[in-house]
């Protein structure tokens, strides 16, 4: 086990710019003195979910105009609030020296990154994730967005942060429902490992088997291990790849069915993490379907899934799901690109003719 703090570094090769992951279990109060340490400018704006103001607000001990809370839900993630959020940031007269913090889950994240990476051309952005799926995922690679009516994450910018604070603390507090959505991006690192080329020495799949008791009985000290190892992943991945050129894109492995059913519900019935397992079970039916993988390795993947004890999601009239997934970003042709599993952890990008879709 790793001492904490973990401290890890992202390397973007693009910029020739590194930040820094901090991972620890420190008294939530010592946050507002780690973000000091990250400004540039005086002033700092923090961006803050609801729930987690509640909490913690009193603890993390911001003045109230340092503040702009944003109610929770996926639908938050829109236009509107971009926009209070950048008048906001006017009214108080944030310079392009200052900085935007985000504390929240993955919505909170990718709202404030988005403010951070358009307002004055860009300012310095924190990212303090408080949920499971934004500590070992959302938080790290610099992808920001909103959601339009057409749907999920269609405007943003990729824009880095200039640090991720992870205190798994916060975790502690997450419901049952939340807490779970978070394994939905950590099964897919198990299954996509041998691709992010992370060379890391050992088997994800296996420290998920064998620490599964304390993971689901939220271990902050597991978790922090967890979280080090999945970020080590993202960022092995995004240090080659920043703009999903090419390599980038297995992160989307499980995300072209998951967003799919996402928006088929309006963001309301299914979490992301919740989605994510689903669109990776249609992956490896699909995949084995075609022969890109055996029975055998079919029935690894499922029994993974099995021991998270995610709920069952219906399935949906196809003709829906495929206009989904013909809006997706991903797509270049008439055909849809899937991610698909072809050997033990190993993912690639296949192109798919609509026709060749089941539900
Ligand atoms: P979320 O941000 O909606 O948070 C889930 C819920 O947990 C909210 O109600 C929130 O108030 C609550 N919460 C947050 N922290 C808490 C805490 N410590 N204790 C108790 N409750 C807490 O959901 P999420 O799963 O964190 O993130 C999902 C979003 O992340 C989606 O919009 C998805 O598109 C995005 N995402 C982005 C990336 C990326 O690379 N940028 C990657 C994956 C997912």
């Amino acid at each position: 086990m790793n001492n904490l703090p973990i401290n890890l570094d992202i390397k973007i090769k693009e910029k020739e710019k590194s930040y820094p992951i901090i991972i620890d279990k420190e008294d939530i109060s010592s946050i507002k003195t780690k973000i000091l340490a990250h400004l540039d400018g005086p002033k700092f704006l923090v961006i803050i979910s609801e729930k987690v103001n509640k909490l913690y607000g009193e603890k993390l001990g911001f003045s109230k105009e340092q503040i702009f809370v944003l109610k929770d839900g996926e639908k938050e993630k829109n236009l509107k609030n971009y926009q209070k959020i950048t008048d906001y940031a006017l009214k108080m007269q944030l310079s392009r020296k200052d900085t935007i913090v985000a504390i929240g889950g993955g919505v909170v994240g990718d709202l404030a990154g988005f403010v951070a990476s358009t307002y004055m051309r860009g300012i310095n952005f924190i990212q303090i994730p408080t949920t499971l799926l934004a500590c070992v995922d959302s938080s790290v690679g610099g992808k920001t967005g909103i959601n339009t009516k057409y749907g999920k994450n269609l405007i943003g910018a990729f824009y880095q942060p200039r640090a991720v604070l992870i205190n798994t603390n916060f975790l502690t507090t997450l419901d049952e429902k939340q807490f779970k959505a978070g394994f939905g991006e950590v099964i897919k690192y198990a299954l996509i490992e041998k691709s992010c080329k992370c060379n890391m020495g050992f088997d994800l799949t296996n420290f998920l088997a064998e620490n599964i008791d304390k993971i689901n009985s939220c271990n902050t000290k597991i978790l922090a291990e967890l979280i080090s190892i999945c970020v080590s992943m993202k960022a092995s991945v995004v240090e080659k790849d920043e703009k999903e050129g090419n390599l980038r894109r297995i992160l989307n492995f499980g995300h072209t069915y998951g967003h799919a059913i996402e928006k088929e519900t309006a963001y309301k019935k299914f979490t992301h993490g919740e989605s994510v397992v689903e669109g990776i079970k249609y992956a490896f039916n699909l995949a084995f379907k075609k022969g890109l993988i055996d029975k055998n390795y079919k029935h690894f993947a499922d029994d993974l899934i099995k021991k998270f004890n995610f709920k069952e999601i219906p399935k949906f009239p196809l003709k829906n799901m495929i206009k989904h997934m013909q809006m997706d970003k991903k797509n270049t042709s008439e055909k849809l690109t899937f991610i698909l599993p072809t050997d033990y952890s190993v993912v690639e990008p296949v192109e798919i003719n609509p026709d060749e879709l089941t539900e």
